[in-house]
C-alpha cells in the first residue's frame, strides 16, 4: 500500500492490519470470500473516475465508449453463466438489487411472502427494521420444527390464503437445497410474481451444483461477492419482458451513476466463473462443507437440519451451554472468524442467539481440503468445550493452517 502510505499513513496502517487479519485468521463467515488479484486490480482502476448514468449505448454522459465495452461484457457473461434473458449488473449491492425489484413491481402496502429472518431469510425479505418490511406487507414462511427444512406445505397454504403479489425465496442462513420449481408452481397458482434472491448460492448455481432458479423465477437477484467470488456488489436477472422495468428501477429509480470499476471487476469474475477450474472450486466448497459437518457431528455438535447440502452449516449450540454471541467471541480470540446466528425457533434474542453460521467458500479459495476441515472441526471443538486448558494449542493449530495456505 505504498501510495496510500505516503498520503495517508493512518488508513494505510489499518489496511495493513486488515490484510494481516485475513492472512492469519481462518475465515469461516459463509458470506465472505477472497477475490482473485485480477478482480482486485479491476476494482482499483481508473474506471472509478467515470460517470456513466444510463446503459451501454444510451448514456447521459459523454466519453462512455470504453466503459460500454466493459458493461456489455459483464452483462453477456452473466447471461451466459445463468442462462438468463436479461441481466442488469449495476446494483451497488444485494440489498439495492432487491429494492429495485420491489420498486419496479410492488406498490406500498402490497402483500409479499418472504422467509422468516430467524429461519434463514434476509433483512431485505421483509424485516420490520428494513425498508422492505416498512413499505410492504410481508408475511413470513419458515422451516418445519422437526426437520428444520422449508415447510413447503405451510408456504403453499399461506400463499393460497393470503394471495400475495410476490413470493420471495432465497436465504442467508439455510443449509439445504431450495426447491425453486416447487415454489414457482405455488406462485403460478395464485398468479404472483416469483423473486429468488440467490446471493449465497450463486457460485454453486453457476457451477450447476444447486438447481438454477432462472428458468422458474420472474426475477433473480444476487450479490456477486459470496460463493460467486466477485467484487462486492449486486445483480438482477430477469425475463426479457421485464428488462425495461428492471433497468428503469435501478437507474433512475433507485441509483445514480454505476460503479464502473466494480462492473469491470464483476466482468472479470464472471469470466473466471465460466471456467472449469471454477466448477472444481465450487465442488470443493461442497466437499469441504460436508467434511466439516460430518466431523462436527462426530464430535457431538448438533447442526440445524442435521447437515448441509451447500456451502454453509448452522451449528445449534444449545446442548453445549454456550450462546452464539459467546462462541463467536471465543473463536475470534483464537483467530477463527464466524458469525453468531439465530437458529429456527431460537429462544435467545438476535443479539445473543443460540447458533453460529460457518461456511467454506473462503477457506476453499485458500486451497484447503477435506483433511483440513477435520482440523478446523477439532479447533472449533476444543475452543467451545476445552477452552480453559487448550488455548495455546488451538492458536498453534490455527497458525499452522494459515501458514500452509498463504493468502495474497
Ligand atoms: N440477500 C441475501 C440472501 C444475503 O445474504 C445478503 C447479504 O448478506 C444480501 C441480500 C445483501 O447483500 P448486500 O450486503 O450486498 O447488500
Amino acid at each position: 500500500f505504498e501510495k496510500v502510505q505516503k498520503v495517508d499513513p493512518q488508513v494505510a496502517e489499518a489496511m495493513k492490519l486488515e490484510l494481516n487479519r485475513q492472512r492469519n485468521n481462518i475465515e469461516l463467515i459463509a458470506s465472505e470470500n477472497f477475490v482473485s488479484p485480477a478482480v482486485m486490480q479491476a476494482m482499483g482502476s481508473p474506471l472509478t473516475n467515470k460517470y456513466a448514468e444510463g446503459y451501454p449505448g444510451k448514456r447521459y454522459y459523454g466519453g462512455c465508449e470504453y466503459v460500454d465495452i466493459v458493461e456489455d461484457l459483464a452483462r453477456d457473461r452473466l447471461k451466459e453463466l445463468f442462462g438468463a434473458e436479461h441481466a442488469n449488473v449495476q446494483p451497488h449491492s444485494g440489498a439495492q438489487a432487491n429494492m429495485a425489484v420491489y420498486f419496479a413491481f410492488l406498490k406500498p402496502g402490497d402483500k409479499v411472502l418472504g422467509m422468516n429472518l430467524s429461519h434463514g431469510g434476509h433483512l431485505t425479505h421483509g424485516s420490520p427494521v428494513n425498508i422492505s418490511g416498512t413499505y410492504f406487507d410481508f408475511i413470513d414462511y419458515g422451516v418445519d420444527k422437526d426437520r428444520e427444512t422449508i415447510n413447503y406445505e405451510e408456504l403453499e397454504k399461506s400463499a393460497l390464503e393470503n394471495k400475495p403479489k410476490m413470493i420471495v425465496a432465497g436465504a442467508s442462513a439455510y443449509p439445504r437445497i431450495i426447491d425453486f420449481e416447487r415454489i414457482s408452481k405455488i406462485t403460478n397458482k395464485i398468479n404472483a410474481y416469483f423473486m429468488v434472491d440467490m446471493a449465497h448460492i450463486a457460485g454453486l448455481v453457476a457451477a450447476g451444483l444447486h438447481p438454477n432458479p432462472v428458468p422458474f423465477a420472474d426475477f433473480v437477484t444476487s450479490t456477486t461477492h459470496k460463493t460467486l467470488r466477485g467484487p462486492r456488489g449486486g445483480i438482477i436477472l430477469c425475463k426479457e419482458k421485464y428488462a425495461k422495468a428492471i433497468d428503469k428501477a435501478i437507474f433512475p429509480g433507485t441509483q445514480g451513476g454505476p460503479l464502473m470499476h466494480v462492473i469491470a471487476a464483476k466482468a472479470v469474475s464472471f469470466k473466471e466463473a465460466l471456467t472449469s477450474e471454477f466448477k472444481k472450486y465450487q465442488q470443493q466448497i461442497l466437499n469441504n462443507a460436508r467434511a466439516l459437518a460430518e466431523t462436527l457431528k462426530e464430535k457431538g455438535f448438533k447442526l440445524v437440519s442435521d447437515g448441509t447440502d451447500n456451502h454453509l452449516i448452522l451449528m445449534d449450540l444449545r446442548n453445549h451451554n454456550i450462546t452464539g454471541k459467546d462462541a463467536e467471541k471465543r473463536l475470534d480470540e483464537v483467530g477463527v472468524t464466524v458469525n453468531k446466528n439465530t437458529i429456527p425457533f431460537d429462544p435467545e434474542s438476535p443479539f445473543i442467539t443460540s447458533g453460529i453460521r460457518i461456511g467454506t467458500p473462503a477457506v476453499t479459495t485458500r486451497g484447503m481440503k477435506e483433511e483440513d476441515m477435520k482440523e478446523i472441526a477439532e479447533i472449533i471443538h476444543l475452543t467451545l468445550t476445552q477452552w480453559d486448558n487448550s488455548q495455546d494449542k488451538i492458536r498453534e493449530m490455527v497458525a499452522n493452517l494459515c501458514r500452509r495456505y498463504p493468502l495474497y
